[in-house]
């Protein structure tokens, strides 16, 4: 396995000395990476915020919004912990397809410990499911330094969860298994008490207030995103992309331009909406997430840009932030 070992492949540009002093009496302080792999919509996203303890990650019910590797850092007194949420391991032959499975298997490459998150099984099931089993082999040899987290278990029946915790248990020797519910704080108590336990010593490397590496900007372009993946249908959702163009900060108020990119003028047409209608709405939420998380007043603009089949085209990806 390469649990353990560091520097890590995935985040070159940090070191272990960098940070803030860590207090000075006893236990040494624990700090390091924690890999959250699992299929599209299992619930990573929501794990990384529900433990960091605000939105960094965005989340839809639809699969595969989450599209480049996420840093979120929870800090405790004396543990500090860098989760890193990917997007799932997904079929499609785009080249964004391609670069967002690239982002999840690097995540499998040289954390302290991974958290693979699964749910229940059906009932009928005899066996760990074939979509999960590939998870698996995924990071075979890794399972030592993995904490399986049996999400969803709030939706699921009592003999689906304890079966499933009976076919997990056999599926490998795993440094634990937890069932539990993200999106409902239940039952993370345990899965957070494995993870101190087994982060190595190291003084942290980042300041114990910050909660994700990500920019603002980054921050900014992502609540757009989710507000329009939350509002569109079909495949329309995965041909946007969204750039922040101008950031300004002024006495009164912070002014933002946002480019979102699509693929078609069809496209265009159906966010903008009747008479603007959509791009309005899309604008209001995201605006009110983003004052809320820069505690400013906010004027954002947003514009859309027809550029075809940037999913296909590596400099617009580039262009885009998906390196
Ligand atoms: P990801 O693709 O693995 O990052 O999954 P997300 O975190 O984006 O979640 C996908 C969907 O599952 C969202 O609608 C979440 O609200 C939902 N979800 C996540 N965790 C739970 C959970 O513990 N219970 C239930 N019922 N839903 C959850
Ligand atoms: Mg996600």
């Amino acid at each position: 396995g390469v649990c353990g070992h560091f520097p890590h492949k995935a985040h070159p540009e940090m070191t272990r000395t960098a940070a803030a002093p860590a207090p000075t009496q006893s236990p040494e302080p624990r700090c390091g990476f924690i890999g959250l792999i699992g299929r599209p919509n299992v619930g990573k996203s929501t794990l990384l915020n529900r433990l960091v303890g605000q939105p960094v990650s965005i989340i839809t019910p639809k699969p595969q919004t989450t599209r480049n590797r996420i840093r979120g850092i929870r800090t405790e007194e004396a543990v500090q912990m860098v989760f890193i949420d990917t997007p799932g391991i997904h079929a499609g032959s785009r080249k964004l397809n391609q670069r967002m499975n690239q982002y999840a298997l690097e995540t499998l490459e040289g954390n302290d410990l991974l958290v693979w998150l699964v749910e229940p099984f059906p009932e009928s099931e005899e066996a760990i499911p074939k979509k999960e089993q590939a998870v698996l082999e995924q990071f075979r040899g890794q399972e030592s330094c993995t904490i399986v987290l049996l999400n969803k278990c709030d939706t699921a029946t009592k003999v689906q969860v304890v079966r499933s915790l009976d076919l997990l248990g056999q599926a490998g020797a795993f440094l634990g298994i937890v069932p539990g519910s993200a999106l409902k704080d239940q039952n993370l108590d345990p899965l957070l008490n494995l993870i101190r336990a087994h982060l190595p010593e190291s003084p942290f490397f980042f300041e114990s207030d910050q909660v994700t590496d990500a920019t603002e900007r980054f921050l900014v372009s992502e609540f757009v995103r989710e507000a329009l993946f939350r509002r569109l249908r079909q495949e329309v959702p995965y041909s946007t992309a969204v750039r922040v163009e101008r950031f300004q900060e002024s006495e009164r108020c912070i002014e933002i331009d946002c480019q979102i990119f699509v693929e078609r003028d069809s496209q265009k047409g159906i966010i903008i909406g009747k008479g603007g209608s959509m791009l309005k709405e899309v604008g209001t939420a995201a605006r009110q997430r983003v004052e809320r998380l820069l505690g400013h007043k906010v004027f954002l603009r947003l514009h859309v840009k027809v550029v075809r089949r940037w999913a296909d085209d590596a400099f617009h990806l580039r262009q885009l932030g998906y390196e």
